[in-house]
């Protein structure tokens, strides 16, 4: 049988383990389940999963230092599965890596898509590296950096940097949440346009001074 690949869940409730096996495995996946973090860094090692799920909240080792270890290691996707929303602040605050995440209770099927476009997203190919300049700061895909007008060049995560590619590629233009959602996360993110701001926020915080505005009522905008 073909599959679409392996996918590692790291997992300690086995209700919700065997509920995401159930899903993954009728879409064409293999799904290897780990019951904690220490089992499921192994797995990531010895595996090689195209795909890790993985829980905030884990005995022992947590999920947010479990997914510190898998990054010292790998560029692997994870996605974080947290059970609280206020969690998603801290996840994404503590930059700690993660690709995308899904708050529980989630629908297997929402996780399955999420799935998708995360693996799509490895996969395409490179773009055609490309700096592009907003009132000083050099926007650069190919080494996927900023440089302020004036100091070191600033290494954004992945998703900021798309965040940030994307505003100042449609400079002039006022972008809505949800058409930012759509661009750069790459799906409808179920409303979460939240999601954004938090973004917005920890950009403007490591990139003191960038020209994003903010368009209230509306969304965000890089002036040309
Ligand atoms: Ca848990």
């Amino acid at each position: 049988m073909t599959t679409r690949g392996t996918v590692l869940l790291i997992e300690d409730e086995e209700a919700i383990a065997d509920l995401v096996r159930m899903y993954f495995e009728q879409e064409g996946y293999r799904l290897i389940h780990a019951a904690d973090g220490e089992a499921g860094l192994a797995a990531v090692r010895d595996r090689s999963p195209r795909v890790v799920l993985l829980d905030l909240g884990l005995p022992g080792v947590d999920g947010i230092e479990v997914c510190r270890r898998i990054r010292a290691q790998s560029d692997i996707p994870v996605i974080m599965l947290t059970a609280r929303d206020a969690e998603v602040d801290k996840i994404v605050g503590l930059e700690i890596g993660a690709d995308d995440y899904v708050t529980k209770p989630f629908s297997p099927r929402e996780l399955v898509a999420r799935v998708r476009v995360v693996l799509r997203r490895s996969e395409e190919a490179p773009r055609i590296p490309s700096v592009i300049e907003v009132d000083g700061w050099e926007i650069d895909t190919g080494r996927r950096e900023v440089r302020p007008p004036q100091g070191e060049p600033i290494r954004p995560t992945a998703r900021e940097f798309d965040l940030l590619w994307y505003l100042a590629d449609n400079r002039g233009l006022v972008l809505s949440r949800s058409q930012i959602l759509e661009a750069v996360w790459g799906y409808d993110y179920f409303g979460e346009t939240r999601t954004v701001d938090v973004h917005v926020r920890q950009l403007r915080k490591k990139l003191d001074g960038i020209p994003i505005e903010t368009v209230w009522g509306v969304g965000y905008r890089v002036a040309d």
